[in-house]
């Protein structure tokens, strides 16, 4: 039996490389050589904590964001072929229950994370390979492609708050999920400032287009909101840390009748006091947003592909498959850093 190399979550910081079978692919299925995968700050929490709905059953294949080359298909796959480059999402709706069938694919009943990225083979599910694996544009680099999965994400923040033309968005972070936020923001034309504290961050903030930033050291960011906005606090603001002071203050900077998006999540039994009268009267509304669908995926793989997303301000380096568990090892503890895997 052939065999690859692959990445293997065991428990909360084991991982390690190991021989497993290659793949080969059953109907609707498709084998993808892994062309670049990106680390996360999801797997980072996932390496120091575990984590169910992400792993699923240990050991777990690891790693889900991931663009490749066709090299096998299945039975019955007919919208692609050997030699395709394509990105392939972590997940796809089901497209029959409750959820799917009101347009709500992120929360689909059925969503089972797809991983496996640090890998040198990739076995692309059914469902994915039905709904949400997309060819790339030839310009277009495998690591570069890979960040289809976090700004599809981005993407979605973006059209559930509804930013328009004209407004003004706070956003509170400067990490990875931030620097997608402010690019997903400015293709929407909207006016955005980012409040921050590691000043290294909030640089590649404004090189990806922020019209201000702020450090959290230097001003109060509620104050600094006001200021720009005629005192008013702004339209939208996304909270894209997870915390709980954090998550009070996009309360605080949003104007009456603004939207604000819980967008890093906080730990589960995170608890948030919320001024019921600010949010009454002011009419504030609060949003969850959650993961992807294949539309923000596809909207997604499309800005990549116009070029319209500075990528080289996220991907910081490329290491061997071999290196990942060292990696893991001595970066988990900043999230921040995102690196590119090239079996
Ligand atoms: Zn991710
Ligand atoms: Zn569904």
């Amino acid at each position: 039996m052939k065999k690859m190399r692959a990445v293997m979550f065991y428990a909360p910081k084991q991982i390690r490389l190991v021989e497993v079978p290659l793949p080969s692919p059953g109907p609707g299925e498709i084998v993808v050589k892994v062309g670049a995968a990106l680390t996360c700050g999801t797997d980072f929490k996932a390496y120091r904590q575990g984590h169910r709905v992400l792993l699923g059953d240990l050991p777990a294949p690891f790693g889900h964001e991931l663009a490749g080359t066709v090299v096998e298909t299945g039975s019955g796959v007919i919208h692609l072929k050997n030699g395709d480059r394509v990105v392939c999402a972590n997940s796809a709706p089901c497209d029959e229950c409750f959820y799917c069938r009101r347009g709500q694919n992120q929360l689909c009943d059925r969503l089972k994370l797809h991983n496996g990225a640090y890998a040198e083979y990739n076995l692309v599910p059914a469902h994915i390979v039905r709904h949400n694996v997309w060819k790339l544009p030839d310009a277009l680099g495998f690591a570069e492609a890979a960040l289809s999965e976090p700004l599809a994400c981005a993407i979605h923040g973006a059209e559930v708050l509804s930013t328009a033309l004209g407004e003004t968005t706070a956003i509170i972070g400067s990490g990875p999920m931030a620097l997608l936020l402010i690019q997903a923001l400015r293709a929407k034309n909207t006016r955005v400032l980012v409040f921050g504290r590691d000043r290294q961050r909030l640089e590649l903030a404004r090189q990806a287009g922020a019209h201000e930033v702020h450090s959290a050291h230097d001003v109060d960011p509620v104050e600094a909101v006001r200021a720009a906005t005629e005192g008013r606090g702004a339209d939208c603001v996304f909270e894209a840390v997870g915390q709980s002071a954090t998550w009070q203050q996009s309360l605080a900077m949003v104007r009456k009748g603004g939207r604000v998006c819980l967008f890093g999540g906080c730990a589960q039994g995170t608890m948030v006091p919320v001024d019921a009268h600010r949010v009454h009267y002011g009419q504030i509304s609060l949003h969850g947003v959650f993961h992807h669908t294949p539309l923000y995926f596809r909207q997604a793989v499309e800005l990549l592909g116009r070029g319209a997303v500075r990528t080289q301000l996220l991907i910081h380096g490329r290491i061997p498959l071999g290196d990942v568990p060292a990696f893991f090892d001595a970066n988990h503890e900043r999230s921040g850093a995102k690196v590119a895997v090239i079996p």
